[in-house]
């Protein structure tokens, strides 16, 4: 028996999220999304380039910018926006929070606590919230156990 499930699941989302914006449904727009889809690490739009135009040689650049573009006004992918370095895509649409490692680039969801919900921020008045998410910074599980190794004895204290 054929797996068909995942092709039709995206299929039937695109389709319905893209006729409501009134945008055309594309081999091209499905590709980008599903290739989105398949490796949830957050690439960014020139890896998303690179790992779509694998599977489709005629994939532009300007398709694959234009199609995230499109996805994420859709509410379907979420842009994570860096102070430095070029914007990531996050395919994965629970609510979570971000976590950028500073050593390898990297970035990670941080599930959202319900208890977090309820950030202690004060707006000032007329602002409403509909949204908010942290981003958090600092270094992952496996480039602080890098530099522990790479460390000479004693050097690194990771438990002040
Ligand atoms: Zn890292
Ligand atoms: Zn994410």
């Amino acid at each position: 028996m054929k797996k068909r499930v995942p092709v039709d699941f995206v299929d039937q989302r695109l389709t319905e999220r893209l006729s409501r914006t009134g945008l055309r449904f594309t081999a091209q727009r499905r590709h980008v999304y599903s290739t989105l889809l398949k490796k949830r690490d957050h690439p960014s739009a020139e890896e998303v380039f690179m790992r779509a135009k694998a599977e489709m040689p005629d994939l532009s650049m300007a398709t694959v910018y234009n199609t995230l573009d499109m996805l994420v006004k859709c509410g379907l992918v979420r842009q994570v926006v860096h102070e430095r370095g070029a914007s990531r895509y996050c395919s994965n649409m629970q609510e979570h929070h971000h976590f950028h490692c500073e050593e390898c680039g990297g970035t990670f969801d941080i599930d959202k606590e319900p208890e977090t919900d309820d950030p202690e921020i004060h707006m000032p008045p007329g602002f409403s919230i509909h949204h908010f998410e942290i981003l958090f910074r600092g270094v992952c599980p496996e480039c602080a156990a890098k530099a522990a190794k790479s460390a000479p004895n004693g050097t690194l204290r990771l438990h002040p």
